[in-house]
């Protein structure tokens, strides 16, 4: 998949196109940047039985020294290749194949030539997919693209790792890794699918032991320093006995640092456009279960951190190796900024 994803010589990743594409039912605005851009409102506000979540919208604001707010908007792009396939996920599965008749291969400077045509553009970047650690040069290389072209500051990069592959290790060499270890506005989100193995596996269709996989990789990433965050899905296929596994479950995290579940908002998995067509071979409790599984997490949180912890904004929340607590915050702005408003 990797190699089917990135032209090495050329600096291609291969982008997924929206147009004629499920997705782009789901869209509220129609897609931009030739059809390989969409732009996502993310909103703090979720449904009243489930946490808020406030990812990226607080880390964004910090670094670009904007005033808190419940939304934001993102530029997204996608890598059209995933090395899962989840029941929930709101791409269609042609653009998770790394298939060249719904995408192209596009270079970081083709990417922002294409962000930097649009009109109203947000400041946030989102490298999403699709699976971006399948290339994990894609992080540097916008890192790189962004700097020469002055918007380093001016932009907040934020990519999504679901916590399978590993290739940052196998494929970046250190000066990639010292520049997104060192690149102030720059934030990670890494998604655990499921709370036990047998979530796991029935959220993913993955060999239920990938489930700690995914532990081994977020402590290697969480060694680098970098401002990670974390994303869980708790749709699972049995109902009664949550309770348990949720409280293994926040013990690994918390064994990987004392404060990563503060820094862990529950993801609500909704019903969109491709997801309805598989729906058919998903019980359909699944989706029920994962309120009983948020309650499960929320009480377990509560009888392990304060209230003062609890209510802490994700971003001051410390992790032990991190690099930038309090990343080189930039002055305030107001709505005029040069690249429009959010
Ligand atoms: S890992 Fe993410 S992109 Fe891949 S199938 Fe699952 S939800 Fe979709």
């Amino acid at each position: 998949m990797r190699t089917r994803a990135i032209a090495l010589e050329d600096r291609g990743l291969l982008i997924a196109n929206f147009y004629g594409s499920t997705q782009e039912g789901d869209l509220t605005a129609p897609p931009n940047c030739d059809g390989f851009g969409r732009v996502r409102h993310f909103r703090r506000a979720t449904n009243p039985n489930w946490p808020p979540d406030p990812l990226p919208i607080e880390p964004a604001c910090r670094a670009l020294g904007l005033e808190a707010r419940d939304s934001i908007r993102a530029q997204v792009f996608q890598i059209a290749a995933c090395n899962w396939r989840c029941w929930y996920c709101f791409v269609d599965y042609r653009l998770l194949s790394a298939d060249q008749r719904y995408a192209a291969f596009l270079t970081p400077k083709e990417l922002i030539d294409l962000y930097l045509k649009e009109s109203d553009r947000p400041l946030v970047i989102d490298l999403s997919g699709g699976h971006p650690d399948l290339v994990p040069e894609w992080v540097p290389w916008m890192m790189q693209g962004l700097r020469a072209r002055g918007l380093d500051r001016e932009t907040y990069l934020w990519s999504d790792d679901n916590l399978s592959t590993g290739f940052f290790w196998k494929h970046l060499n250190s000066e990639d890794m010292d520049l997104i270890c060192d690149y102030s506005h720059y934030g990670r989100v890494c998604c655990f699918k499921g709370f036990d193995g047998l979530s796991f596996s029935f959220n993913t269709r993955a060999a239920p032991n990938r489930f700690d996989r995914q532990f081994e990789l977020m402590e290697r990433l969480l060694r680098l320093g970098l401002d990670l965050y974390c994303y869980a899905t708790f749709t699972t296929p049995i109902a009664n006995k949550t309770g348990e596994p949720m409280a293994r479950f926040v013990d690994r995290l918390q064994q990987l640092d004392p404060n990563l579940p503060l820094r862990t908002v529950p993801l609500e998995i909704g019903i969109y456009g491709p997801v309805k067509d598989r729906l058919h071979s998903v019980p359909s409790v699944a989706l029920d279960n994962q309120y009983r599984a948020v309650e499960a997490w929320l009480r377990e949180l509560e009888t392990r951190y304060s209230g003062q912890e609890l209510n802490k904004p994700i971003t001051e929340v410390p992790l032990r190796h991190q690099r930038h607590p309090k990343a080189e915050k930039s002055e305030p702005r107001g709505q005029n900024h040069v690249l429009g408003t959010l």
